[in-house]
């Protein structure tokens, strides 16, 4: 019998599932809007009726998945399956899905952050594919991240490991939504960069983005990379700014778990080579001089199914090793 893996993406707007075959190859798709405001229970009966009519549709049954796999969004205790709390979810706070997901399909679920499954996705079937140490970034809303140390999930002792957005760079710097000042993230997601970018023109520099601001009241990091195509100054020196901050935690991370690939996922990739390749000249240009690293610094490939992707691998590899639990 060929395995099914399902892989389930919870959002603030949209449950997406997945079915896959034991390649992680998709078969089919689908989405549903979240409606957290019906709360939890009905959360957890709509991921799990959406799962087995995507499995009917597809000519599939329940009998062939071992496994599910559920990325949520926010911190989230790992080992009891518990997710905690998420700025898209504000309604739900502790609530035990991986057991409710279970129970509800009657197979065990494999649960995770959503940061924590885009980069297992990545490493499992994506541009991390081949190597044993990676480092994730996602760059969205705010920076998440995820480390793969010889080929396993860092988790931490209280599973918060892996905050890569709260890396300090600068301690006298910009305030981060976190609380603590200077962190990477406060400069590099794509609400940051569109903020600096916001704040510059509103400073009175000299950019073709006043125009964006004047008639939409902002600017987001999809105008800022539009006109760095374009040739604008302020959007080039916005995109260094950004690019500097992330190749200094590409540096901390080299010289803390010494990954093979860095991988950046996100809004902010759209920019493309041009962010790319400015993140490896700052890398190049502040490593030690002593021992240049091999580390190849790449964007995800994925795109936006990684959750589901992620979710699925997660689900096959923990069949894999038989690490499953019911509840
Ligand atoms: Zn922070």
């Amino acid at each position: 019998m060929n395995e099914i893996f399902i892989g389930i993406d919870l959002g603030g707007t949209n449950i997406k599932i997945g079915c896959f075959d034991s390649d992680i190859k998709l078969i089919r798709k689908t989405s549903t809007p979240t409606r957290a405001d019906m709360g939890p229970d009905t959360v957890a009966d709509k991921m799990a009726q959406t799962a087995e009519k995507l499995l009917t549709d597809a000519g599939l049954s329940l009998q062939e998945v071992p496994s599910v796999g559920l990325g949520c969004p926010g911190p989230a205790k790992y080992r009891e399956g518990i997710m905690e709390s998420a700025t898209n979810l504000p309604e739900f706070k502790n609530i035990p899905f991986r057991k409710m997901l279970s129970e509800r399909l009657g197979k065990p679920v494999v649960f995770e952050n959503d940061a924590n499954v885009a980069c297992w996705g990545e490493y499992a079937v994506g541009a991390g594919k081949g190597v044993e140490d990676m480092v994730f970034f996602t760059l969205g809303t705010g920076i998440g991240g995820g480390i793969i140390n010889n080929g396993k999930l860092v988790h931490g002792c209280g599973d918060n490991a892996a905050e890569l957005g709260h890396i300090i760079i600068h301690p006298d710097g910009r305030m981060c939504n976190c609380g603590q000042r200077g962190c990477v993230e406060a400069y590099a997601s794509a609400n940051s960069t569109a903020k600096r970018a916001t704040e510059a023109v509103q400073g009175g520099a000299k950019s073709s983005l006043k125009k964006v601001l004047d008639e939409n009241d902002e600017i987001t990091c999809k105008d800022v990379y539009e006109h760095l195509k374009a040739g604008d100054k302020l959007a080039k020196k916005i995109t260094d700014e950004t690019a500097m901050a992330l190749a200094i935690v590409c540096i901390n991370m080299l010289h803390i778990t010494e990954p093979k690939r860095i991988v950046f996922a996100g809004g902010m990739i759209g920019a493309g080579e041009i962010l790319l390749n400015r993140i490896k000249d700052y890398f190049n240009e502040h490593i030690w001089a002593l021992r240049k690293e091999p580390v190849e610094i790449c964007f995800a490939t994925l795109g936006e199914d990684a959750g589901i992707i992620g979710a699925a691998a997660l689900a096959k590899q923990a069949y894999d090793e038989g690490k499953l639990k019911s509840g």
